[in-house]
């Protein structure tokens, strides 16, 4: 590919809005474009990376025995009502109308409709096991879009589905799944981290996550650097040993249920199972909010939400909204059975900004005037209760003790049993003709949000750093001078033409630029390998070399730089 006739569009300076660096090179590179919230145009430079990224998603699917098909991304609601789902799902699923007035979502995950291919195309066990998988557009209306594509409201997933006779089977399923996405990160060129993620009722090693390794990263990861224990804070915590609870409990003391820890707590007050209220904790400290307040001395349109940085306030103006807010059913919030004068819900992880905020809380006009923080809720306790988990904790398994790391969710694996088999009837005939449902997994992996996790994790001060694998493309060449050296265009235009017919991705900068500007955009889209081609240096016969990984310069003879390059 030449310059001239691609399309490059570089920017100087990112928008204010962008606040993680994978952002703002994302867009200062042209690989992306905002249409809207949440909402990104892959642009042809950014798109080449993202097929990167799919190709390898794909062919490392394939290997597994996945099957890749596409599901429509526009989904009938009446499938998602035989699940259950669709009454619970919450605002992060869009939902339409046809010109029937019949409802629809844009799906956000596909479990359903899958389940209903296998209830009707799977009839026997000697059809299983089978995985599906798909590469395809999600969309989640997220309440807080925001660095780029690593939390956007549309996005690229990969996402599988495996069906197995037995629960072995599954197991097994899940075993490859889990050994085919260590291949694709490793290939990606990824620093990545598997942990053990909240498997809900299911319990056991039925879920993890895949998380790239990020300061930046929303999610706290626990691990053991003595065994190979790993889990996401929240699962850690699951696991952890019952004392820092007990404590908690204590300061819960103002409550009702002052045996009880804070989830327990609030699970009652709210009426709701303490699984629900674990997880409106845990996604409230997902999306950064840090505490919630109802009190009786507010009406509920001023119910606020706490954040952390700022102490912004968030306003509901109905209660309707407020339930659509924390993804709650009818009921929650209702005027029945809520003491709303003692409903809290904690929810952060950061000990030093928890005592922020408890300093930074009782400035006048904040939510929180007039909570008297050392009669309801002690400091200590308080940040004892959110955080069981801290760096130095024993190891659940007994083998050292904890450290804790930040991550960026790229995947999910997850050993659903018969949940939706069996809410579906989705069932096969066993080898005795015994008709039973199948046991099934599910397999996501964030292909758009991998581009912002690998550039999170590889990028400098020129710019974005990118490995051979997801690359626009490995080689650039900068030949200085192209339009005025009879020469520099010789070189240059045989190098071009012998790369690209060796099946090499190479870009011909031949744009007439001073060559400060080209070097200045290719670093800033992260092209691995340069090589410039002057006159001074071809006149020894030689071109320079610049590694854009390593940073290093050399020269290389002219001769030698295909066998150099490949
Ligand atoms: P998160 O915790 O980041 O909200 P999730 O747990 O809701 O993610 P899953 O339902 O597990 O996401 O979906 C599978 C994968 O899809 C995730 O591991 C993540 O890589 C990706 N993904 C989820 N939400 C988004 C989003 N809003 N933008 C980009 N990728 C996403
Ligand atoms: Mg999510
Ligand atoms: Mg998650
Ligand atoms: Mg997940």
């Amino acid at each position: 590919m030449r310059t001239s006739q691609f399309f490059l569009s570089t920017l100087k300076e990112a928008p204010n809005e962008a606040e993680l660096p994978s952002h703002k090179l994302m867009l200062r590179a042209g690989l992306i474009k905002k249409l809207g919230s949440g909402l990104y145009t892959w642009m042809p430079l950014g798109l080449r990376v993202l097929r990167k990224v799919e190709a390898i998603v794909r062919e490392e699917m394939n290997k597994a025995g996945a099957l890749e098909l596409t599901m429509p991304a526009i989904q009938p609601a009446e499938l998602w009502q035989e699940s259950g789902r669709w009454a619970v799902f919450g605002p992060q699923m869009l939902k339409m109308k046809d010109r029937h007035d019949r409802d629809f979502c844009f799906g956000p995950t596909h479990e359903e409709v899958i389940t209903d291919i296998a209830r009707t195309e799977i009839k026997s066990y000697k059809q299983l096991p089978l995985n599906f998988y798909q590469v395809q557009t999600k969309f989640r209306d997220e309440i807080r879009p925001r660095f780029g594509v690593i939390r956007a409201r549309e996005f690229v997933m990969k996402d599988a589905y495996s069906f197995d006779a037995d629960v072995a089977g599954m197991a097994e399923s899940y075993r490859k799944m889990h050994q085919a996405y260590t291949q694709v990160f490793t290939r990606l060129g990824l620093q990545f981290r598997a942990v053990k993620a909240d498997s809900g009722a299911i319990g056991g090693d039925a879920s993890q996550e895949f998380h790239v390794l990020a300061e930046s990263g929303e999610d706290a990861l626990a691990y053991c650097p003595d065994s190979d224990f790993a889990a996401n804070v929240e699962a850690a915590e699951a696991m952890a040993p019952a004392a820092p609870r007990a404590a908690a409990s204590e300061a819960m003391r103002d409550v009702d249920t002052p045996k009880q820890t804070t989830c327990e707590a609030v699970a009652e007050l709210l009426g709701i199972p303490l699984q629900r209220t674990v997880k409106l904790i845990a996604l409230m400290a997902n999306e950064h909010l840090h505490i919630l307040l109802l009190r009786g001395d507010h009406s509920l349109n001023e119910v606020k939400v706490g954040k952390l940085d700022g102490l912004a306030d968030f306003r509901f103006a109905s209660e309707e909204e407020i339930r659509a807010f924390f993804n709650c059913p009818p009921g929650f919030l209702g005027p029945v059975g809520i003491d709303r004068s003692k409903v809290r819900l904690i929810a952060d992880r950061t000990v030093a900004a928890m005592s922020d905020f408890v300093v930074g809380a009782n400035k006048p006009k904040f939510h929180t005037a007039g909570v008297n923080w050392g009669r309801d809720l002690p400091e200590a306790d308080l940040v004892a209760d959110i955080r069981n988990v801290v760096a130095g904790d024993p190891s659940p398994d007994g083998r050292g003790v904890l450290e804790i790391c930040r991550g960026i969710e790229v995947g999910h694996i997850f050993q659903l049993g018969t949940k939706y088999s069996t809410a579906l009837g989705c069932n096969y005939l066993d080898s005795e003709g015994q008709l039973k449902p199948m046991e099934m997994g599910c397999y996501g992996i964030g292909v758009s949000r991998i581009v912002g996790a690998a550039i999170e994790q590889s990028y400098d001060d020129k710019g974005i750093r990118f490995s051979t694998a997801m690359a626009p493309f490995a080689v650039v060449i900068v030949p200085v001078g192209y339009q005025r050296s009879e020469a520099v265009k010789a070189a240059a235009d045989a190098l071009y033409a012998e790369l690209a017919g060796r099946g090499v991705e190479v870009l011909m900068d031949d744009r007439n630029e001073r060559p400060g500007v080209m070097f200045a955009d290719m670093e800033l889209i992260g092209i691995p390998h340069r090589i410039t081609i002057g006159d001074k240096s071809l006149a020894d016969g030689k071109v320079e070399y610049v590694s854009r990984q390593a940073g290093t310069t050399e020269l290389v003879a002219q001769a030698d730089v295909i066998g150099f390059l490949l």
